[in-house]
């Protein structure tokens, strides 16, 4: 096995590190889960951010329709604004998960990542309800509230299954310090 903390290689059985003295985690916990979700985020975050890069140029010629100083087309830009933001937080995600998922002392990082996910997932979700309200009021169309918030909170259960595995894959890493 090779230690977490200097990379040295060691024979197995060892308790400490014969190099630099630091305590030896066997298996690397979480490693398969990290990885995997990390790919994924990474997949995910390509193909949104390419999507929402072409969405945004397209918008552009939405906003004609759109008034100008309306409360509809402020949440657009934002909405816009989070979904760029949210892939390249996912890309970053993905990149950290795979290159760190072996070492246990990155537990930490891990959650904190997932959970910023997970906020920026709820923040959307909200943003893009307040916008399907304010563009309906703005347009004068006639929107089912509820039939958007349900679809809005299922779609958002959906992609939080990535950010929650990942999260299980760093507190598998936290426990492993923590009980050690
Ligand atoms: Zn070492």
């Amino acid at each position: 096995m090779v230690c977490e903390k200097c990379n040295t290689e060691i024979s197995t059985g060892l308790k400490f590190c014969t190099k630099c003295g630091s305590k030896l985690l066997e298996g690397a916990p979480g490693k398969g889960l990290v990885k995997v979700t990390g790919i994924l985020f990474i997949v995910f975050g390509v193909f949104g951010l390419s999507s929402s890069i072409s969405n945004a140029i397209s918008n552009v010629f939405v906003f004609g329709d759109l008034p100008e100083f309306s409360l509809s087309r402020s949440l657009m830009i934002i909405f816009m604004g989070l979904r760029i933001a949210g892939s390249i937080l996912y890309i970053i995600v993905g990149v950290l998960g795979i290159k760190y998922c072996k070492y246990t002392e990155k537990g930490k990082l891990f959650k904190c990542f997932a959970i910023i996910v997970i906020i920026h997932i709820i923040v959307s979700s909200i943003v893009s309800i307040l916008f399907s309200q304010a563009l309906s009021t703005d347009l004068g169309h006639d929107t089912n509230l509820l039939t958007t918030i349900i679809g809005v909170i299922a779609w958002s259960l959906f992609g939080s299954i990535l950010p929650v595995l990942y999260l299980i894959g760093a507190q598998k890493k936290i426990n492993t310090l923590r009980g050690n």
